[in-house]
């Protein structure tokens, strides 16, 4: 069985070392669906509930995503941005469609294990314009947040995004 959900926010970001447009920065509204497959969950006859699918995504992108400037760590622009915004995420990668997607499978498909054994998932795509997306769907190493202000995490922490203790495992 297979379920999605889908959300969106709004973002600024720059591709580095790209020569075009989104060389430069600007922003998207962008759109994410996660797919999850698993069994029906004989209580409750779900693969996951819905509502702790969405409060995981939402954690991410409402809390650190939406309303941001998302920026690879290289970026010259992050020096002087940094006093300007309580909203900019430093990421390891350049901020292309394939990297946010990768991220943030990055992020939630250990999260969702931990909310429950039995469900996987399968894909997280992103979408920067509506005709284009990019999705990931396997962990790849290495990928993921460097830092975000909003949250002052030191430089070192690397892809330590705090955990909320918000959702829980379906039971
Ligand atoms: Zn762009």
């Amino acid at each position: 069985m297979q379920i999605t959900k889908q959300i969106h926010w709004h973002m600024a970001h720059r591709l580095l070392g790209y020569d075009g447009p989104c060389g430069h920065l600007h922003g998207h509204t962008y759109r994410v669906q996660a797919v999850i497959d698993g069994p029906l969950d004989p209580g409750l006859d779900m693969v996951i509930d819905f509502s702790h699918l969405s409060r995981l995504m939402r954690e991410t992108v409402d809390g650190l995503l939406d309303h941001a400037t998302l920026l690879s760590a290289g970026d010259p622009l992050v020096e002087p941005l940094l006093p300007y915004t309580n909203r900019l995420v430093l990421i390891s990668h350049n901020t292309s469609a394939e990297v946010i997607a990768q991220v943030l499978y990055n992020i939630w498909s250990p999260a969702l294990l931990s909310m429950s054994a039995h469900v996987l998932l399968s894909e997280v795509r992103v979408w920067e314009t509506e005709t284009s997306s990019a999705a990931a769907n396997a962990y790849v190493d290495g990928c993921k947040i460097l830092w975000a202000s909003k949250w002052g995490l030191p430089f070192e922490r690397c892809g330590q995004i705090p955990q909320s203790s918000s959702w829980k495992r379906p039971v």
